[in-house]
């Protein structure tokens, strides 16, 4: 399966027409590998966990968010594969569209492989495949050691490695969460989607977000 192919389901549940979010181009390979923590404010409030993989954003929905508790075993739901321009999305997505609500970048930085099976590293896709992934994260609110294990199909656990950047501060507080990218918190960009939505009809199409900085 080709990371194109992969987006498919992506694609399928989403009229670019309607939405702001990225529709995906081919991947963009050779770079470091990145990752993002969306906190949506959907239905139900939750982070996105999105890791950059064979040129695609491997997704999970984290009900809690990640911790920095070695105690706290995270719940983390898998959804399909997002492009990688998604990392940079912040905003509201609109109406009747698929996912609802307001996103703000929580973390984002780039990270390493650990995984390892019989003392030798293999790569992330296969550790994905086999259920088990370990890796290093260096981004602006989260740092260390972690662990992705599926315990079922639909249900992995996110779980942070006892190291020097382990604590018991645990659990982020959502309301009070500021974009790594605009410094915003979740009302703030509700509020500039609305200004934005309002002098898109006066002007006919001002672009206030997705800024490529
Ligand atoms: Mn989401």
């Amino acid at each position: 399966m080709t990371s194109r192919d992969s987006l498919a389901e992506y694609r399928r549940k989403r009229d670019f027409s309607r939405t702001p979010e990225p529709e995906g181009g081919p991947g963009d390979e050779g770079r470091e590998s990145r990752y993002v923590v969306q906190l949506h404010d959907a239905s139900t409030r939750h982070f996105d966990f999105r890791l950059e993989v064979d040129g695609v954003l491997k997704s999970w929905a984290i009900p809690k968010g990640p911790s920095t508790d070695p105690h706290d075993k995270r719940l983390a739901v898998p959804t399909e594969d997002h492009p990688l321009e998604y990392r940079d999305f912040e905003g509201v997505i609109d109406g009747e569209q698929y996912g609802t609500g307001t996103v703000l970048v929580w973390d984002s930085g780039t990270y390493r492989n650990l995984s390892e099976r019989h003392g030798k590293r293999i790569p992330f896709a296969t550790a994905l495949a086999d259920g088990h992934a370990s890796f290093w994260l260096d981004g602006r609110k989260l740092h260390g050691g972690f662990a992705l294990t599926r315990i079922r199909p639909e249900a992995w656990l996110l779980v942070k490695k006892d190291d020097e950047y382990a604590s018991r501060a645990g659990t982020p507080e959502p309301s009070r969460a500021k974009s790594v990218r605009s410094h915003r918190t979740l009302k703030q960009i509700a509020a500039d989607a609305k200004a934005g939505r309002k002098g898109r009809k006066r002007s006919g199409g001002a672009h206030w977000h997705g800024s490529r900085s």
